[in-house]
């Protein structure tokens, strides 16, 4: 049995329901919801919008499950499923029904690897179920959280670390996608203490022996890194997806490059039309604010600060952009999916 997805850190996507709403810049433009506009008018989006049941989702799972020693004899590991590509299993306007099958369902499939992504991290214990709250979080479950800037992982990762040591959950991991500003994993949390996210170390910086290290925590086991595709893309400075891979290099922990996006980055000899110049901008002189395209939309949401270095892109799509990073794939993955 071979992959069903094309994604290149997982081998199925299964949903039980498709619908969500936007909860921050990465959502901007957000895949499922212009798939949902265009196959289901946009009905399942929004505050007060009906999720929508996705049939074949359950049966594809228990098809997933069984046929995953013959995946494991093929591919010499179990397979790994992404939940959930269409939905957030975490969303609040989700039947909390759906959702106990849905955990049922897991349960049921312990051959599955699988990869619960979320951006709704504050919701996740109050809506596991009790068994999994009380120390029976499933060993073949690990879980997610996207971020796409500083203050999102400032806000979040301090709380998955949390869970993941209080829940005793096997590994979680960051999808940093669509990557939209540098990102220090050393970050500081709601309590003023910075956390080397990475060690499973905080530094208290009141603390007058300054002190290396001042507790212990979880650590993130897992970091993905990618640009964003699609029509209205934001390019991804080249610095910045650099920067996550050494400080994962330094950390010893795996790191998977997944895409450049829709913009490729270097210099190109190609018509200003097409062409995006991107300079360290001092974001409060506008004068210094990159051209592109003619179209103002494209700086939403970029911070291109003085420190990045000089970059054009090249808007060529996802495809042709490719996915090495200063001649290499970064394949990295943590051990319990392979
Ligand atoms: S949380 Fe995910 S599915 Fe929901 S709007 Fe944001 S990107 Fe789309």
């Amino acid at each position: 049995m071979t992959q069903q997805t094309k994604i290149e850190w997982t081998d199925f996507t299964v949903n039980f329901w498709e619908g969500c709403q936007k909860v921050g810049p990465g959502c901007d433009n957000c895949y499922a919801e212009e798939r949902n506009g265009r196959f289901s008018a946009g009905a399942n989006w929004g505050p007060g919008a009906p999720r929508r049941l996705v049939k074949g989702g359950p049966a594809k799972l228990r098809k997933i499950e069984r046929d995953a020693l013959s995946f494991h004899r093929e591919h010499g590991r179990w397979p790994r499923v992404f939940l959930s590509s269409l939905c957030d299993v975490f969303d609040n306007a989700a039947s909390p029904a759906w959702r106990i099958d849905l955990f049922r369902a897991i349960e049921a499939a312990p051959n599955c690897r699988f990869q619960m992504l979320t951006k709704r991290v504050g919701n996740v214990f109050q809506m596991i179920p009790p068994a999994w709250a009380n120390g029976g979080w499933p060993s073949h479950v690990g879980l997610m959280i996207t971020v796409v800037n500083q203050e999102e992982a400032n806000r979040d990762i301090p709380k998955l670390l949390d869970l993941k040591a209080r829940l005793d959950i096997p590994w979680v991991g960051l999808s940093i996608e669509p990557m939209l500003a540098p990102i220090d994993l050393m970050v500081t949390s709601s309590k003023g203490h910075d956390i080397q996210s990475l060690r499973g170390v905080a530094v208290d910086p009141t603390d007058p022996d300054g002190a290396d290290e001042y507790y212990r925590t979880a650590k993130i086991d897992w970091v993905i890194c990618g640009g964003e595709s699609g029509p209205k893309a934001r390019p991804m400075h080249p610095d910045w997806a650099r920067s996550l891979r050494d400080q994962c290099w330094e950390a010893e922990t795996p790191f998977l490059f997944k895409q450049w996006g829709e913009w490729i980055p270097g210099e190109f000899d190609v018509p200003p039309e097409i062409r995006w110049q991107a300079f360290p901008v001092d974001p409060t002189d506008s004068n210094l604010l990159p051209e592109m395209d003619g179209n103002p939309r494209w700086n939403n949401g970029l911070e291109f600060l003085p420190t990045d270095t000089h970059c054009l892109f090249q808007k060529v799509g996802k495809k042709a952009a490719g996915r090495i990073l200063d001649g290499s794939e970064h394949n990295g993955f943590p051990e319990a999916l392979t």
